[in-house]
């Protein structure tokens, strides 16, 4: 008998008959002879609705008290799951992110996992319960709570998976698996059969919210199976997340994404000397905002001074405002420009390392639909491009077409990128 840990997000588990489906998602899998570990999302928008609640009561809530309104919404669908599987006629059990041993830094909001005691878990499996876990989750010291940031149920059941060992873990969501890009908004996105962890990882990073970045580090790490698969098409295998080395890499470029949480942040004319861009990093880094793409213009002026622009979230723009005046000082800029109106929209592909062109092809693609690049960012298997942000489901549908991520000629648009 193997473990298989299986993940139900928000619109899996929306109401009362959608939770019964997925009760019958888990005795199915059981029927099959495995033990299973679900781990469930809070129902719906009771997640938005918690952030709305806490925004009209303060507009700096304790990040603290954030946690413990925030892992409400999982306390919810979990013990209603244990209720439906329990009224299927089979044992569950439903535990908190404390009672399930997951342990976390500790840090509140975006905390990672440290280490998870399975004892407890094993032994209900051992009962021959279903064990239900609340996803998103954990504790940290004095047994506070902490969550794992927006959409880190994922990553609570990959880490599940690895420290018991399970077989696979399956990811359960409103879409039927991992696609060319998303397909609410390329209507003609292809489904893929698999990915590689490395493709997935830069797709979830680059904006493709179907799995939270840090689940996929995990699987990746432990080697771990993983599939993204739909609720409501329990005999559809979905896509595979494996690695490089089990695929076969016909074509340079897998997907594509689009990212509107960023700004871009250009500070104007800093002295051109060691040290200058040192300072302004550390500044950002104490105060632990996250910088994306990062260009230093090479500006031939009388001053001897440079441009350094960067992106960071949205959701980090009240931190750096609260520090706008230190970098002034730090590094005597001129101008602190702030540029929301921008996407970033990008391709990845384990398919482009050593083929030559491919930046080309995208930058041509651009240029032809006379879009204007604002900053270009490249790992190996990743090319980014920062453009305004009225041209991108024009680039989306372009980027599509050209690099065949689409089943059709021009690719079909559903709708407009969501606003962030
Ligand atoms: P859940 O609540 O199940 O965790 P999410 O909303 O977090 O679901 O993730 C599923 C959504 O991810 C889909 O509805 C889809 O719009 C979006 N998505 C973005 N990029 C992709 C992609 N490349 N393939 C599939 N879905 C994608
Ligand atoms: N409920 C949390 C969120 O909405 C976690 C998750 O769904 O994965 O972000
Ligand atoms: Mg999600």
């Amino acid at each position: 008998m193997g473990i298989i840990v299986q993940k139900f997000g928000g619109t899996s588990v929306a109401d009362s008959d959608k939770i019964k489906n997925v009760a019958n998602a888990v005795i199915k899998e059981r029927l099959n002879g495995n033990d299973v570990v679900v781990v469930v999302s809070a129902m719906g928008h009771t997640t938005d609705n918690l952030v709305k609640l806490s925004n009209e009561i303060t507009k700096n809530p304790d990040p603290r008290e954030m946690d413990v309104l925030l892992s409400t919404g999982e306390l919810i669908s979990m013990s209603l799951l244990a209720m439906a599987i329990d009224d299927l006629g089979y044992k569950a059990v439903s535990l908190t992110g404390l009672q399930a041993g997951i342990k976390t830094e500790n840090c509140h909001l975006h905390a990672r996992i440290l280490d998870i005691d399975t004892s407890r878990v094993k032994r209900h499996l051992l009962e021959g319960k279903i064990v239900v876990v609340a996803g998103f989750q954990g504790f940290c010291e004095e047994s506070d709570i902490t969550t794992l940031g927006r959409g880190g149920s994922d990553t609570t059941a990959v880490a599940l998976a690895c420290a018991l060992n399970a077989d696979r873990c399956d990811i359960y969501s409103d879409v039927e698996g991992v696609y060319t890009a998303d397909p609410r908004i390329i209507h003609t996105a292809k489904k893929l059969k698999e990915i590689s962890y490395d493709e997935m990882l830069e797709l979830a990073r680059v904006g493709a919210n179907v799995l939270h970045p840090r689940s996929v580090e995990a699987a990746k790490l432990n080697n771990m199976k993983m599939r993204v698969r739909s609720s409501f098409k329990l005999d559809d295998l979905g896509t595979l997340i494996i690695g490089v080395d089990e695929m076969e890499l016909n074509k340079p470029v897998t997907g594509f994404a689009c990212d509107s949480s960023q700004v871009r942040i250009v500070i104007c004319d800093i002295e051109d000397k060691p040290g200058n861009a040192a300072k302004l990093f550390n500044l950002l880094a104490s105060e632990e905002l996250s910088v994306d793409m990062i260009i230093q213009s090479y500006a031939r002026n009388s001053k001897n001074t440079n441009d350094i622009a960067f992106t960071i979230s949205k959701s980090d723009m009240a931190k750096f405002e609260s520090i706008k005046n230190k970098i002034n000082e730090i590094v005597n800029a001129s101008n602190i420009y702030i540029d929301e109106d921008i996407v970033k929209v990008s391709i990845v592909g384990a398919g482009m390392i050593d083929r030559p062109g491919i930046a080309a092809k995208m930058f041509d693609t651009l240029a032809s639909q006379n879009i204007n690049i604002k900053m270009i960012s490249t790992s190996e298997i990743k090319i980014s491009c920062l453009i305004e942000k009225k041209y991108a489901t024009q680039a989306a549908c372009a980027l599509c077409s050209i690099f065949n991520l689409d089943g059709a000629e021009m690719a079909d648009v559903k709708g407009d990128l969501p606003p962030v």
